[in-house]
């Protein structure tokens, strides 16, 4: 059984908070769990316990009644028993700091995903992530078209269960004609916060035959940082090819995939 010595002084009562007598701390240790037995003396102690009608607090008493020696073996300190709300905290205290997830509510984490695709057409600017890609075409759409942001705008709505971009910012309204969408990215992060959560990374897939988003990661990274306060490392941003298939591997449009993981604020 282990158990650990108890630091703590210990007092007998008379039952109503008037102390007796002070116990001899050196002979007196604070039982753990778990406690291992072999079976049939645990299984002999409990038919034993059951017969007298005998109530334990734990599984040792219980052998000690059948006159079996319980050896006691030093536990770890932090191996503390949790019954009241301030054992809780400090449990959950104590595994943060050995970086074990926790399943209290207050690092509860959620996770949302986001897709879009937009057309590639004549006479638009092309902007990925709030960064320019120069060239003869760009993507439709209402507002700057960026498909890129647009995804990682429904992978954060996503992870908070509130609804998607075009709920959020609808076509029919004109203040969004023409808009950059790392204003609307903004807009979305602020919800993030009032929602009590925060940011803890989002990766994006771009799926374009042309232009090549690799060499203009860090500029993306940097546009998507700034407009949701936060730094670059808290993204990931990764282009690919359709391999010539479809309507994006022939160059008609550019898709992006997202998603992002928040935790509680
Ligand atoms: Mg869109």
């Amino acid at each position: 059984m282990i158990a650990v010595p108890v630091s703590d002084t210990i007092k007998r009562t008379d039952g109503e908070g008037v102390v007796q007598d002070t116990l001899d701390r050196s002979q007196l240790w604070a039982v753990q769990t778990p406690q291992a037995f072999q079976y049939q003396l645990i299984r002999e102690a409990y038919q034993k316990a059951e017969r007298d009608g005998f109530q334990g607090t734990d599984d040792a008493s219980l052998v000690e009644r059948l006159g079996h020696p319980v050896k006691l073996i030093p536990g770890p300190s932090d191996n503390i028993k949790v019954t009241t709300k301030a054992d809780l905290r400090l449990a959950e205290q104590m595994a943060r700091e050995k970086g074990m997830a926790s399943t209290s509510s207050e690092e509860l984490m959620r996770t949302g995903i986001g897709y879009d695709i937009h057309r590639l057409i004549e006479g638009r600017r092309l902007i990925l992530g709030g960064v320019e890609f120069p060239g003869p075409k760009g993507l439709e759409g209402y507002s700057d078209a960026d498909v890129l942001t647009h995804a990682v705008c429904d992978a954060l709505l996503g992870a908070i269960g509130s609804g998607d971009i075009g709920q959020h910012f609808p076509e029919t309204d004109a203040r969004y004609a023409g808009i950059s969408s790392l204003i609307l990215l903004k807009e979305v992060g602020q919800l993030v916060e009032q929602a009590g959560y925060r940011l803890v990374n989002v990766d994006v897939v771009v799926v374009a035959e042309e232009p090549k988003v690799g060499p203009r990661v860090a500029e993306i990274k940097g546009s998507l940082a700034e407009a949701l306060g936060v730094g670059e490392e808290y993204f990931g941003i990764k282009g690919t090819t359709a391999e010539g298939l479809g309507s994006i591997g022939s160059g008609e449009a550019i898709a992006s995939y997202a998603v992002a993981l928040v935790g509680r604020a």
